[in-house]
């Protein structure tokens, strides 16, 4: 199946079940399994967790989710206008987190990158983040 959606929401913690649920239901049609459909879940919400805590932390703005599914390869960006990152390769090391105080483990893009099957980090300081994650839906 074909198929693409984007919405646009506002970055704050009540919103990140929201963007989970939605994009799992965008998924469903496909016929993943609970595995895969958790796996993705899980990965949306680090992503949007991460644009909210750290894109804009006190400050708040959008959130962009754009997806699609072309046979069975779902791809998803998630978007933030916030602050950016400075060196995401250091970013996306295990264990790294600019946020100890909140005691974050750093582990966000870890699980992305484990429970997906690609992750790519775009970004932009001062202007904001693109997280782009692949997933096949009928591995
Ligand atoms: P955890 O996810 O385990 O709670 P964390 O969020 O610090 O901890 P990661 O999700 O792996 O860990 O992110 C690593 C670091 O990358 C963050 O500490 C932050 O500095 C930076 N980062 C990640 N996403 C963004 C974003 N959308 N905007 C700005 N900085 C980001
Ligand atoms: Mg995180």
């Amino acid at each position: 199946m074909d198929n693409y959606m984007s919405f646009r929401f506002k970055a704050i913690a009540a919103n990140e079940s929201l963007a989970r649920s939605v994009v799992a239901a965008f998924c469903v049609p496909s016929n993943p399994t609970l595995d895969i459909i958790n796996d993705i879940k899980t990965s949306i919400s680090e992503a949007v967790t991460n644009c909210i805590v750290h894109g804009y932390g006190k400050n708040t703005g959008d959130i962009m989710i754009e997806a699609e599914i072309k046979d069975d390869l779902f791809s998803v960006r998630v978007i933030d206008y916030g602050k950016g990152i400075l060196n995401i390769d250091e970013a996306l090391n295990d264990f790294y987190t600019t946020n100890e105080e909140d005691e974050r483990s750093g582990l966000g893009f870890t699980i992305m990158k484990t429970f997906m099957d690609s992750l790519e980090v775009e970004s932009v300081w001062g202007a904001g983040t693109t997280v782009t994650m692949t997933k096949n839906l009928n591995a």
